[in-house]
């Protein structure tokens, strides 16, 4: 199958959030009554972010109209899965519940293989993966991109009912053309700062987005990218598929020397039975009395070419 993308068109989008439902019907995801976390905070946006039981939102911001004709901008857009090429959530989920499909260069979830680790939310550039909980057991809950209807040959649930065609779904390089050609209007109209994103970043997204007022105003980040230790992770995957026990400390090395992750969470390592801060990296518990040791002084210790052997481990 070809390399395929949504584009999303900010300029088209009415903000009427039936994707967002659409998305809810189709992948059976509930919408408790009583739980909307959004009292009434003077914003349209509902939710007030992805949760567990929600992977779209629309996201609503009003600001002073730059261009003076009309007294606000209303700045919208869509907030789920970018579907990046290099995809550091696939790359570091050590259960293949996450995984990239080569052919159509979409992130897939089988939530069935999903242990409830965490290590997904923490190298997303974007904050995307949630989880829902059920029972005893918590379990990862992304976009998919539909593939269950692409593989029948329909379009993405959110795709097939937005009216004004501000989603399209097809061949990615299809789609960075009809990008282009809306933002050659949208410069046309003297929208200066509209600009296409998911062209390069992460290596090319799946989600194509034509940003009318531009990355900046739409709150996406300029230049994403994952931690650096995810490629330490890309080079020790395979060979902790040998020496399991390195696997298990080298992703939670990856949350003690990582960047990018945003909360104050705790990872049990169960090779080691520590349990280590997300946040400093730190031993917060030793599984063994005895072991004294930083978790990076594990990974180091351990490092499969020898880096902090005998020298900084800096
Ligand atoms: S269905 Fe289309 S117009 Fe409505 S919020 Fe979604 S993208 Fe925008
Ligand atoms: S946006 Fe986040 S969850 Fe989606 S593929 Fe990229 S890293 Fe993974
Ligand atoms: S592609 Fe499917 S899972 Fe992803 S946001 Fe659209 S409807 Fe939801």
């Amino acid at each position: 199958m070809t390399e395929m993308a949504i584009l999303y068109d900010t300029s088209l989008c009415t903000n009427c959030k039936g994707c967002q439902v659409a998305c809810k019907v189709w992948n059976n995801l509930p919408s408790p009554i009583g739980t909307n976390e959004n009292k009434f905070s003077g914003s349209l946006q509902n939710p007030a972010d992805l949760n567990g039981n929600t992977r779209l939102i629309q996201t609503f911001q009003e600001r002073d109209a730059v261009r003076g004709q009309k007294p606000v901008d209303w700045i919208f857009n869509r907030r789920s899965c970018q579907h990046c090429t290099e995809a550091p959530c696939a790359t570091v989920c050590p259960a293949g519940a996450i995984t990239k499909d080569e052919d159509t260069g979409f992130v897939h979830v089988d939530d069935s293989k999903c242990v409830g680790c965490h290590y997904c939310e923490g190298v997303c550039p974007f904050d995307v993966p949630r989880y829902r909980t059920e029972g005893i057991r918590d379990y990862v809950n992304k976009c998919t991109g539909c593939p269950d209807r692409v593989a029948q040959g329909m379009d993405p649930a959110c795709v097939s009912t937005c009216q004004p065609n501000a989603l399209r779904f097809g061949p990615r390089d299809e789609m960075l053309e009809l990008a282009q050609e809306r933002l050659e209007i949208l410069k046309g109209r003297g929208y200066e700062d509209a600009e296409i994103y998911g062209v390069n970043e992460m290596g090319g997204l799946h989600v194509i987005s034509v940003l009318k007022y531009g990355r900046e105003a739409t709150g996406l980040p300029a230049n994403p990218s994952a931690p650096a230790t995810v490629g330490m992770t890309r080079v020790m995957k395979p060979i902790t598929g040998v020496v399991t026990g390195l696997t298990v400390v080298g992703l939670a090395a990856m949350f003690a020397l990582g960047v990018g992750y945003k909360r104050d969470k705790l990872v049990y390592n169960p090779e080691t039975e520590d349990t280590v801060s997300l946040i400093t990296g730190d031993v917060v518990k030793h599984g063994d009395a005895q072991d004294e040791k930083s978790i990076k002084e594990h990974i180091l210790e351990n490092h499969p070419f020898g880096i902090g052997k005998g020298g900084s481990d800096e």
